[in-house]
């Protein structure tokens, strides 16, 4: 049982007022609040060892970078990774993503083809098609039901001899299914296609083990899990990211650099050019510490009680059609008949109430359901039924404004 009132103390931010109310954050699956212990350990390290890391011989050098490697082996146990340079550091899932598909424009060509799920945030869908424009390989998308579930019979017609790469996420960030993602990478190997796996809505939720998985490589950013922005991880088998070319050039990660050659550096450095979010990067260990000692297990039986409350209440309401019905992460996607996303979004945040509307960064969700976007609102550990109950009066009022 998670103590919901000591945990939400951690939270400077769940003290606020938004336009005289207080606040409810909801909007979770665009960012994660970021608990004291967190915000004390971006103090700390720019109070007391702020110095570029892996060159200096000084001390807080040094400190700085056993700080910063600490951090890759905490990431590393905590996605169950067998060593710690098959963790990259990264500015976060976008960044993740691109850097594969930038490196396997070296592999794919011409009539070869790539697999993505209709339930991918653009993000796992942009850097695809350039990849396909830039190489003229194909690519195929694994449809899905009525219901928010991917068509896994149709997944596996889709695969061949010429796919070589399968994109997938763990959870959807639109409609919070949690997708069948073991089947998804078994079937894929199957063919000797490599997969990736998006885990940016996941992580906050699930432990993702990707020993367990099998997966050839793994996305997360930091934000989504009480981290600070601008942080993230790839985690790739050893034998792919060794197999990939680098995806900048730039100092830290090169071997030897004269004007005729350049060799690069080993894991994990050659895929992390520049002075990188160092701070960020501590901060994103914190995180999981701060996480882990709640316990992941706790926190899902938790976010899964929040769920099954504020839908039946929500359903209450009526003229409500909720997107997406299975197994899922503690989302909520909503329309109210007749009522724009949008209007529902701006009245419940004059009463302090953070949801997002709109389409969610995956449009050809919205176009699939024939929809202009929903209201998501997006559950974590530290809410609670009282604050679902105030969003579900919150909600009534706006659908008796705008009807
Ligand atoms: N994939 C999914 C499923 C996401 O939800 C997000 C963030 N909304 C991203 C990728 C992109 O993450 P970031 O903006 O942190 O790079």
């Amino acid at each position: 049982m998670l103590d919901i009132q000591k945990i939400r103390k951690d939270f400077p931010i769940l003290n606020r007022e938004v336009n005289g109310k207080p606040l409810i954050y909801f909007d979770n699956a665009a960012t994660s609040q970021t608990p004291q212990q967190v915000i004390d350990c971006i103090v700390d390290y720019y109070s007391r060892y702020n110095a570029n890391i892996h060159r200096g011989v000084h001390t807080l050098s040094q400190e700085a970078t056993d700080a910063y490697e600490e951090a890759r082996i905490k990431i590393q146990k905590h996605f169950n990774a067998s060593k710690p340079h098959e963790i990259i550091l990264t500015s976060g899932t976008t960044e993740s993503i691109n850097l594969i598909a930038n490196g396997f424009a070296s592999f794919v060509k011409k009539g070869d083809e790539i697999i993505v799920s209709a339930l991918e945030h653009h993000s796992n869908i942009v850097p695809w098609q350039m990849l396909c424009e830039h190489t003229g390989a194909i690519l195929k998308v694994i449809p899905m039901f009525q219901n928010g579930q991917l068509d896994m019979d149709a997944y596996v017609a889709l695969l061949n001899e010429k796919t070589k790469l399968v994109f997938c996420n763990h959870v959807s960030n639109a409609l919070g299914i949690i997708n069948p993602i073991k089947f998804i990478i078994d079937k894929a190997h199957e063919v000797a296609a490599a997969v990736l796996i998006d885990g940016a809505q996941a992580a906050p939720h699930i432990k993702a083990d990707v020993q367990a998985l099998d997966v050839d490589f793994y996305v997360a950013s930091a934000h989504k899990i009480c981290g600070p922005t601008g942080v993230g991880l790839l985690y790739g088998k050893e034998a792919w990211l060794n197999k990939l070319p680098p995806y900048k050039g730039g100092g830290e990660m090169i071997d030897q650099v004269t004007f005729e050659k350049t060799t690069y550096a080993g894991l994990p450095h050659k895929f992390e050019a520049g002075t990188p979010n160092i701070c960020g990067v501590i901060a994103f260990g914190a995180a999981l510490d701060y996480m882990n000692a709640i316990g992941f297990e706790a926190i899902e039986a938790y976010e899964h009680e929040l769920l099954v409350y504020a839908t039946e209440k929500l359903l209450a309401v009526g003229d409500v059609t909720i997107y997406g019905t299975g197994d899922k992460t503690a989302v909520i996607s909503f329309n109210i008949e007749n009522i724009h996303p949008y209007d529902i979004g701006t009245i419940i945040d004059k009463l302090g109430i953070a949801v997002r509307t709109g389409h969610h960064c995956a449009q050809p969700i919205m176009d699939f359901y024939k929809i202009p976007g929903t209201v998501r609102a997006s559950f974590s550990f530290y809410n609670t039924k009282e604050e679902i109950d105030t969003f579900i009066e919150a909600i009534k009022k706006a659908k008796m404004m705008l009807s």
